[in-house]
This record gives C-alpha cells, structure tokens and sequence, in this order.
C-alpha cells in the first residue's frame, strides 16, 4: 500500500540484528545447507530470514515531489536544499514552502527563516508537529502546516487538507442540491439511484466520514485515518452507517452508505467509487 513512498534501504549484509532477541547483532555466516545463520553472541546461531536482512526507509524524493503536488506548487524552480533538513519545496500563490525535519531547529534559530519572507506572500512551513507541542511556534506572519494535520497519503499521493476556516461557508437550511457527486455541499444529504423516499438526511458524523471519501477521489484509504480526518470518535466508517430500524425509509443512511462505499475489510481499506476524478 506503501507503493512509492517507500524505497529499500541499504543494510549491511555482514552483520544483522539477531532474529530472536532483537538485542543484540550478529555475524551473518552461511549454514552449510544454502541458508544463512546470525551468529548472536547470547542465543548463539539463529536462522536468517530473507525479511530479516531487508529494510526500507522513507523516500524523501518521493515525499518532497508529492507534497509540491499537494500545494500545487507549480513554479518552475525546483527544490532546494538550504540547509540541514530543510528544503525550499518552490512558490504556491507566490508565497515560497519550506519543508524542515524538525520544528526545534527552526524555533531555536528563527533567522534562518528571515531569509525565505517575501513581500505580499506568506511563507509557510511544513514540519512534523511534536506530540508537546499544541501553540504556534512561529511569529504570525508564517503559516505553520504541521505535516500530521494538513496532509493526508492517500494510494500513491498526498492531499493538502485545507484549514476548516477556509472551506465555503455551509448554508444548512437551503435546499440541497447535489454539488459533489451524489453530495450537497455540505454533504448532509445524498441522492442515490433506486431509493424511491427521496434524497437521505446524514447527521454530522456520517458526512463527515463521507467528505472525507469524496475528497479521497475514489482511492482507498486505511479506516482509521478515515475516522481521523473525520473526527469521529468510532473505529470505522461502517460502524456509523448500520441499519437502525425496521422501517427501510429510516434506514436511508445505511442505503447511502451500502451504494456508494467500497471496501475490503480484510485489509480495512475503504474508497468511494463515484469520487473518482475522470
Ligand atoms: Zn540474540
């Protein structure tokens, strides 16, 4: 699921972490019968898995391109390396991106963002958010995206999610027409082929799930991100769609829910076919 986004890391080959403790490493020497022992200097020889020799680490190119693509940065500079772990992603709305491993370096030494400010721009910055670390570190004029919260990976990309303020307002008392999909934009209510009691209210929770599938475009995405993005304290998307009543014109919610999610629950993926962009 990891596709992209993951690449194999180079290991040495000589020396492995012990299979069985996990504690101590060992020399890699050949069993005599094709295959390969860790020499542990407390379990003594310990029989090697191919997986115990394969690692993988997080490919930075794949993220940095990604999360250009997710801030539609378009501009025909490319990425630049200013500093330890911090790059210059380009200009989104001609406001420059820079993208640091780490918040502490950047809170430490505020400067080294001075240089980055544009006029009539904002400059944003994207880091992993600390689990400590709840204010906002930077002076007003930046924009901080912590990576946690503004972006979702989803399939082989990343999504930008915009900060709620931003969306358009909800007008809850017009009559809804469906604006994305089958959805009104507010996504409280959904027309489905074949339901003949007319388009189906959803409360709260269940549009928020929904949204979150739409905005997906149809590609699977892990239950429980799903919940998280929707703010939903349940543990999957079918857990707030069950048939209720007896009535099958109460039940619309679980109608909705049967149309148009797909899922594999093995894997505990769920998509929305009908989001898929053309
Ligand atoms: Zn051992």
């Amino acid at each position: 699921m990891l596709g992209s986004a993951i690449k194999a890391a180079p290991v040495n080959q000589q020396y492995v972490l012990c299979p069985h403790c996990n504690l101590h490493r060992g020399q890699v020497v050949g069993d005599g019968k094709g295959g390969r022992l860790c020499q542990c200097p407390e379990c003594g020889p310990v029989q090697i898995e191919p997986q115990d020799l394969a690692a993988v680490v997080l490919n930075e190119d794949w993220l940095r391109q990604k999360l250009r693509l997710a801030l539609e940065i378009n501009s025909r500079d490319g990425i630049d390396q200013v500093g330890p772990g911090i790059w210059r992603l380009g200009d989104a709305r001609q406001g420059p991106v820079i993208l640091a491993r780490s918040l502490s370096t950047l809170v430490r030494a505020p400067a080294i963002l001075d240089g980055f400010r544009v006029k009539g721009a904002s400059l944003r910055v994207i880091t992993p958010k600390p689990m400590d670390q709840t204010a906002h570190p930077f002076t007003a004029d930046i924009e901080w995206l912590p990576l946690q919260e503004r972006f979702a990976f989803y399939g082989d990309g990343i999504s930008f999610i915009a900060p709620q303020g931003h969306r358009p307002e909800e007008t809850p008392r017009e009559p809804a027409k469906p604006v994305y999909g089958p959805f009104s934009s507010d996504f409280r209510q959904v027309t489905i082929p074949g339901w003949p009691h007319g388009p189906i209210r959803l409360s709260k929770g269940q549009a928020a799930v929904m949204r979150v599938l739409w905005e997906c475009n149809g590609e699977p995405l892990l239950g429980e991100r799903i919940m998280t993005r929707a703010e939903s304290s349940s543990a999957k998307p079918s857990d707030l769609f069950k048939a209720r009543s007896k009535s099958p014109e109460a039940n619309g919610p679980h109608a909705a829910y049967i149309a148009l999610v797909s899922t594999k629950q093995r894997e505990g993926i769920y998509w929305m076919k009908c989001a898929k962009k053309l």
